[in-house]
């Protein structure tokens, strides 16, 4: 895997160790959400697949790509914050995640909810970069848009 110049700037911290071993990393066959997305200007691909159970939600969850780190992290971490959760919690997770994004601060409820993905603030250092962590979440929303079609 190629290292990219954000590897250096991070360090050792959550977004590094989950771009180093992604979690979820199986492909979901059958999955009830499949999700693909791209973003040229960097070369970010993402892959994700929810299953989904009775009480509608989350049991499983697949995650695959290739591309920069930040890109890879939020994959990751989305990957790990989705399960368990219904479609309008996702929704609702997003939402957080969108504002994070935007440079406003989690309640320590939200942070909690965030879990892994409340250390993306750090990609607010390089704003280029957000539309990296937010790939793979508008990812998901298109693939959970498809599905109910
Ligand atoms: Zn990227």
């Amino acid at each position: 895997m190629a290292r990219d110049d954000l590897d250096e700037l991070f360090g050792d911290d959550l977004i590094l160790d989950h771009r180093r071993h992604p979690r979820n990393p199986e492909v979901i066959d059958g999955a009830a959400v499949k999700a693909d997305g791209a973003n040229p200007f960097c070369g970010d691909e993402v892959h994700l697949q929810l299953a989904i159970d009775e009480q509608g939600r989350v049991s499983d969850t697949g995650f695959q790509g290739v591309g920069c780190a930040i890109n890879q992290a939020s994959g990751s971490m989305l990957s790990e914050a989705v399960k368990g959760k219904t479609i309008e919690e996702i929704h609702d997770l997003r939402k957080l995640f969108d504002g994070l994004m935007q440079g406003r601060p989690p309640s320590e409820e939200e942070a909690a909810d965030l879990g892994d993905l409340a250390a993306m603030t750090a990609v607010l250092a390089f704003p280029i970069r957000i539309k990296c962590a937010l790939l793979p979440w508008a990812t998901l929303e298109d693939g959970i848009a498809e599905s109910r079609k």
